[in-house]
């Protein structure tokens, strides 16, 4: 093995059971084990945002255009500008997206749980309702 450049990725369409609003993702990398890796770049399109959801191993976003918000479940919410880094940890219920008037775009990177784990990378839940979303 050496370093090789990885096939480009479409773009896919965040579907409308995790995302509220028009999201675009790239999925960059996955690696196999021992790596359980994973890197994605996610675009918002203004006030898009995801449901609330929560991921086994946590994760790290940066962002790296626009502006946009993260906010775990009963926390302050969090304003993201490009060069921010954002760490959420394992099994933390929270949501991530643009502001209601900008783009946003991140990546975003968190690993799958150990082989043999029953729990999913990510769990989804609810939409956010209007009145969670700020603005
Ligand atoms: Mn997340």
């Amino acid at each position: 093995m050496s370093t090789e450049k990885l096939p480009r990725t479409a773009t896919v369409k965040g579907p409308a059971e995790w995302f509220t609003g028009d999201v675009y993702f790239n999925a960059y990398y996955a690696g196999t084990e021992p790596s359980r890796a994973r890197l994605n770049l996610v675009r918002f399109t203004p006030g898009a945002h995801t449901a609330w959801h929560k991921h086994a191993v946590g994760q790290t976003l940066h962002v790296t255009d626009g502006v946009g918000y993260v906010q775990s479940r009963g926390e302050e919410l969090i304003e993201l500008h490009p060069g921010d880094t954002v760490h959420t940890p394992a099994g933390e219920w929270h949501w991530h997206g643009a502001t209601g008037d900008s783009f946003m775009c991140h990546l975003a990177l968190w690993e799958a749980p150990e082989p043999g784990s029953d729990e999913p990378e990510t769990t989804w839940g609810e939409l956010l309702t209007p009145e969670e979303y700020p603005g």
